[in-house]
């Protein structure tokens, strides 16, 4: 596994529970709005002087047996990586949970690691409606796949949340109301603003919504999905 950094503790990944956090390298997708583009873009990974050794962070999880909870595998994005299914089996091999965050492009990485019981709980990207699904991410690619991991989720026993980051221009209530109807049978649904601050685009800065918008959003998802959240106003 390509790892570019550790963060060694946090509590904000998963509500009650101490987690580290593996930042892997490259992406599939292209969003405007990403606020690591330094995991993702080429040029800018290649002035990462030094990848983690997955021994070297191995040798750190041992450390941490009964004091971290979860290890987060997140972006660039992990499922482009061949070693993942071996990387969250040796981190499973040590007792811990293993959340994942991904843009759930590969469903059959995914559909493997859930039928194997190898990660505990799935953060995804929701990124827009299917009719907008390739302007947001910035690549052009057949939507089959995500169809797919919809029904591999559906059918698992897996824990998971879906979510959108949501920038003006891009995301419309007629968007939010078809993304609610597609998961409508979602546990958990989240609502978050990106950080106009850090963006892969230039041009995404300073086109976050309001708390009022984002609740305009929110009333129109729960007309179908029972859960939905906004991250950090909702608990
Ligand atoms: S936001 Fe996620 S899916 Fe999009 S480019 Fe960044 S890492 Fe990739």
């Amino acid at each position: 596994m390509l790892i570019s950094a550790i963060q060694k503790t946090t509590l904000l990944d998963y509500p009650w529970k101490v987690a580290c956090i593996i930042f892997t390298t490259w992406c599939n997708l292209r969003c405007g709005f990403c606020y690591n583009s330094e995991f993702v873009i080429p040029e800018k990974i290649s002035k990462i002087k030094d990848f983690i050794p997955e021994n070297i962070f191995f040798n750190f999880l041992k450390t941490k047996i009964w004091k971290l909870d979860w290890v987060v595998i997140c972006w660039g994005e992990p499922t482009i990586h061949k070693d993942l299914y071996n990387f969250c089996k040796s981190i499973k091999e040590l007792w811990f949970l293993v959340k994942l965050d991904t843009n759930w492009q590969n469903s059959k990485v995914l559909k493997n690691l859930i039928d194997d019981k190898l990660v505990d709980y799935i953060a995804m990207d929701f990124k827009n409606s299917f009719d907008k699904y390739n302007l947001t991410t910035g690549v052009t690619e057949d939507l089959e796949n995500y169809k797919q991991s919809i029904d591999t989720i559906k059918n698992s026993w897996i824990d998971y949340e879906f979510r959108t980051t949501l920038v003006k221009w891009i995301h419309t209530k007629e968007d939010m109301e078809e993304i609610a109807k597609v998961l409508s049978w979602a546990k958990k649904y989240y609502l978050q603003n990106f950080k106009w601050w850090k963006t892969l685009d230039k041009d995404f800065v300073w086109k976050s919504f309001s708390v009022t918008e984002l609740q305009e959003f929110k009333e129109v998802c729960k007309v179908h999905v029972k859960n939905v959240f906004i991250r950090g106003y909702d608990k």
